[in-house]
């Protein structure tokens, strides 16, 4: 193992979402890649908002796209005296005071600085207050730097800097003694030895707060990279109108977790023109001096082309317990008869999503209770009295095994009865499937068994051939 130790630290405010789980996937990459260490840290100090369903959306979230964490997860409501054993340590040491301003105080300074157009800031006065009635309801600010700059090198962003004039003396515990949320995140990564923060660039104004936090605690600087945010189609932050934003959403429409992390993975960082990345593959590959400083666009249609390519190329029997779920929506418990992963290998070329295949797939198990009329009327009764008994003669007599001796089959049946293709064809799909929207003939024979095939041609006879 490296030294390189990396965090995903989401807020359980919500479900996991699609540019959370890039970040928990871009960590998860860099740790792999460096064989360093992925942690996983819930930052639930927001007792108001955090919730256990959400800890448990974020955690289902990620155990489907893969992200396994080798150290956590971590509460940070279980630092509580941690915290305060930190903000009591800068308090000692004359680097915090307490503040006893009031809320509407400061109120009326902020507004004053505003309409002299001045940068809002605190002023200071508790700084260098004399008298401390600790029993007076108080805060305990951070006594930053008034001078000179905090820089930072991000990895992705290249330098940082800003002026230590225009940050505030900072609040690091409440009225109520609780840590506030850059405090905490500080003293956790410091203990957690976290090396790199890779997070979301909505963080970067954070982060020289954090950086004077970690000089004034003692503790080294971790290398900083902030990822640009992912945007809709109309340049604007990715949310809820754009469509699905919650990774279990994208998992209930139908996507398989290696097709999101492919599609996660190019969104922002780049390998030359490679656009499909196995998992081996990313980690092997990635890097964040590969990703770019501009945000990217989330883009539906090259998703589900991924997702596509990854049904096409995917395990039947693998793909079959993820259909399962799909099926069992619709009412198709039993996928034992026939087995399901030689009906998901008759419908894996067509379908874009497993609810899309989910649909392709009840013909197998349900026997078709209508027949596509317009596609029928094509042909006359006796024709289809003809071609369903001769059909059915045949395929009982034949011992076929696979899907190239029944389309032979079907070949010689054309010859013998002086038909074409179509002929026999198209009525057999509607027989079987009730629609001509199926695979091959041969396809669906071998999935769904010469017997019941036959079956549903003998139903089909009786009831549209009189
Ligand atoms: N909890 C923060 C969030 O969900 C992340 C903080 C960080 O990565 O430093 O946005």
């Amino acid at each position: 193992m490296s030294d390189l130790r990396v965090r995903f630290a989401p807020s359980p405010t919500g479900y996991l979402h699609v540019g959370g789980a890039r970040t928990a996937l871009f960590n998860w990459l860099y740790a792999h890649h460096f064989g360093g260490t992925f942690i996983l840290r819930i930052e639930d100090t927001d007792t108001e908002r955090s919730t256990q369903q959400s800890v448990d959306a974020i955690l289902q979230g990620m155990e489907w796209l893969g992200l396994d964490c080798d150290e956590g997860p971590f509460f940070q409501t279980d630092n509580f005296p941690l915290y305060k054993q930190h903000v009591q340590k800068l308090l000692e040491e004359g680097k915090a005071y307490r503040c006893w301003c009031k809320p509407e105080e400061l109120e009326a300074k902020r507004e004053a600085a505003m309409a002299e157009g001045r940068k809002p800031k605190y002023d200071g006065t508790c700084r260098h207050r004399q008298d401390q009635p600790l029993d007076q309801p108080h805060v305990i600010r951070f006594k930053a730097p008034e001078e000179g700059e905090t820089a930072f090198d991000d990895l992705i962003k290249g330098r940082i800097a800003f002026p230590n004039a225009e940050l505030d003396d900072l609040i690091i515990s409440r009225t109520d003694g609780t840590p506030t949320y850059n405090f905490c995140v500080v003293i956790d990564d410091a203990l957690m030895r976290i090396s790199h923060v890779i997070r979301g660039d909505d963080h970067v104004n954070n982060t020289p707060r954090q950086i004077q936090l970690y000089e004034a605690l003692g503790y080294p600087v971790p290398i900083f990279a902030h990822v640009p945010m992912i945007l809709g189609s109309d340049k604007a932050r990715l949310s809820k109108r754009h469509g699905a934003t919650s990774v279990i959403a994208y998992r209930d429409m139908g996507y398989l977790p290696e097709a999101l992390n492919n599609y996660l993975v190019r969104l922002g960082w780049s390998n030359g023109d490679d656009e499909i990345f196995s998992r081996e593959e990313m980690v092997q590959k990635f890097d964040i001096a590969n990703v770019g400083r501009s945000p990217s666009v989330f883009n539906p249609d090259k998703l589900n082309w991924l997702n596509a390519h990854y049904i096409k190329t995917g395990d039947p029997a693998r793909l079959a317990e993820l259909l399962k779920p799909h099926l069992a929506s619709r009412g198709v418990t039993d996928t034992t008869a026939p087995d399901l992963a030689g009906v998901i290998s008759t419908l894996q070329e067509r379908a874009q999503t497993l609810e899309e295949m989910a649909e392709r797939a009840l013909f197998y198990y349900q026997v078709p209770q209508s027949y596509d009329e317009a596609a029928l009327a094509k042909f006359e009764k006796p024709h289809l009295a003809a071609v369903f008994t001769a059909v059915a003669a045949k395929l009982s007599a034949a011992a076929i095994t696979t899907a190239a001796e029944c389309d032979a089959l079907f070949k010689e049946i054309c010859t013998e009865g002086g038909w074409k293709m179509p002929q026999v064809g198209q009525p057999v799909r509607i027989a079987l499937s009730g629609s001509t929207q199926a695979p091959g003939i041969g396809e669906i024979v071998m999935a769904l068994g010469v017997p019941e095939a036959v079956a549903r041609i003998q139903r089909a006879k009786a009831a549209l051939a009189g």
